[in-house]
């Protein structure tokens, strides 16, 4: 299937543009071809989309939103054909899948609801007969550029808030996973979404993305990738002074003390390391557990591993899918060799798998290292893969301490029974997300989420911190008084 641009409502054949295919990670069956846009696509699509935002804005907050209750309703009725789509198009078993399609329903629903809040501020005056109070207003035009991982979630996060709050939208989806961008399109015309309030260009990052970035008339961008393309989007966005949102890479740990429920903590990290392939930005990288109960959770660990089924994530028995594409399963190799060349101890998996038809995809072992270094490039780099690094530690402060010695700080976690050592720990722990006894995954939409240090620059997906990302706040003086008065003067004198 030949997937459009989506702009101002209308699909846009452009026969000059060159194509590229659209490949399913777990078989090699090529889906469809999507057009690799050009500078011109971009700006036709910021046109339409500030065009649109005029009157978009001047929609009532509470209309806008019952849009996002339709769009809610629509994604429900299709729920199990997304999931099929996701899961074909980016590998994910088809339960994350589904779950990934619950994610963008309960944003829709969440941020619908924000119709009838979007709450200001007002606040009593200095002065008499004068009435202060501070409004959101949109920002205008937003450039949303996302990847392949979460294709459908990380794009309601982004764009249900930036709707609701009066914003347009122009948005370039990873070429990895175009399908969901191309479904959801579907979705906001059958809705009723008015023309250019959603375009969507697809190309390839340096040229479409760019482009958004760079774009006069797009104000803010939302970006969600890998720490080295968002720095890049961070210069070029600093460069033109818009507001900049990044949410980036994860190096991400689950810390098991010596009074941890083990069989607890073996699940949560089972889930949070090889679901997804380990592809979630909050995958759990690295194992930090205490000296006294290494032995035995690492023991238990490889056992319960080597149960986990590897294939084509259709198939409801397979627990971990395929990674994403060659260059991935290369990139994850590539840091095996590392870490067996530094001296990390290989107990599990380490290879590419190639029996039988998991030759047609790209598929890697769950694999688990031990007695790895806190400080050497396994137990630092982002690998995006099902790979973990258990690294063994002596007390909870020296647990903190390999934690938070890593560039990243999306997720961490802390399996123990002790109230005591979980507050200390939930309060140094530097990462923007905090599990106490679960792994590392499993946000909710109605809280933040993000990141410090290299993941993020400040900014939240998700939850209400979500609105501060699309609006600018006004703060508005009414003066009833007939007369001039002048704010710290005429009342100090
Ligand atoms: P990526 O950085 O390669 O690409 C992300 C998006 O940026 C894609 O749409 C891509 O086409 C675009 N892009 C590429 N070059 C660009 C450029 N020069 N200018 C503008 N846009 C450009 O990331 P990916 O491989 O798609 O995704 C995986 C990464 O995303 C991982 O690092 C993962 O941790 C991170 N991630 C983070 C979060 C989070 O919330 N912190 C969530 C999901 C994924």
């Amino acid at each position: 299937m030949e997937l459009l641009n989506f702009i101002g409502g209308e699909w846009i054949e452009d026969a000059s543009l060159q194509t590229m295919p659209v490949i399913n990670p777990a078989n090699g069956e090529q889906l469809g071809t999507i057009p690799l846009s050009t500078k011109s696509q971009v700006e036709l699509a910021a046109k339409k989309a500030k065009e649109a935002q005029r009157s978009w804005a001047l929609v009532p907050a509470p209309k806008r939103a019952d849009y996002l209750y339709e769009i809610a309703f629509k994604l429900k009725e299709k729920k199990e054909q997304l999931a099929q789509t996701l899961t074909k198009e980016m590998g994910k078993v088809i339960e994350e899948a589904r779950g990934e399609v619950q994610e963008g329903i309960d944003m829709a629903l969440y941020m619908a609801a924000e119709g009838r809040r979007l709450f200001g501020e007002t606040v009593p005056s200095e002065l008499p007969n004068k009435f202060a109070m501070s409004v959101r207003a949109p920002i205008g035009v937003a450039g949303l550029i996302t990847p392949w991982n979460f294709p459908i979630a990380i794009a309601t996060w982004k764009a249900f808030p930036a709707l609701v709050a009066g914003n347009t939208v122009v948005w370039k989806p990873s070429n990895e996973t175009p399908f969901m961008a191309y479904e959801l399109a579907k979705i906001f015309e059958e809705a009723g979404l008015p023309p250019g309030v959603v375009n969507i260009v697809f190309g390839s990052g340096p040229t479409v993305g760019t482009a958004i970035v760079e774009h006069p008339d797009i104000r803010i961008i939302s970006f969600t990738g890998s720490t080295t393309t968002g720095s890049k989007v961070a210069e070029l966005g600093g460069k033109h002074l818009k507001k900049v949102s990044l949410e980036m890479g994860g190096k991400n740990a689950v810390i098991v003390m010596d009074d941890a429920n083990l069989d607890l903590a073996l699940e949560g990290i089972l889930w949070s390391a090889f679901g997804t392939a380990g592809q979630r930005c909050t995958a759990c990288s690295r194992v930090i557990v205490h000296k006294d109960v290494k032995q035995e959770l690492e023991q238990r660990l490889v056992e319960a591993a080597k149960q986990l089924t590897v294939g084509n994530g259709l198939d409801p028995a397979i627990k971990v899918g395929p990674v994403i594409n060659k260059a991935a399963l290369e990139k994850i190799n590539h840091y095996v060799q590392i870490g067996k060349q530094q001296g990390a101890n290989l107990l599990l998996g380490g290879e590419i798998l190639t029996d039988g038809d998991l030759a047609n995809g790209h598929y890697f072992a769950p694999t688990i290292f031990t007695d790895v270094e806190a400080t050497s490039i396994l137990a630092q780099e982002e690998i995006f893969g099902p790979v973990i690094s258990i690294i063994e530690v002596s007390s909870l402060e020296e647990a903190i301490e390999v934690n938070n010695n890593v560039k990243f700080g999306l997720s961490s976690s802390i399996f123990s029974q002790d109230v005591n050592k979980i507050f200390k720990a939930q309060q140094l722990l530097d990462t923007g997300i905090v599990y106490v006894n679960a792994g590392t995954t499993g946000a909710e939409i109605h809280l933040p989420f993000g990141g410090t240090k290299g993941t993020g620059n400040g900014h939240r997906d998700s939850g209400q911190a979500a609105l501060d990302v699309y609006t600018e706040w006004k703060s508005i003086y009414v003066d009833y008084s007939g007369k001039l008065q002048r704010a710290q003067i005429d009342n100090n004198a």
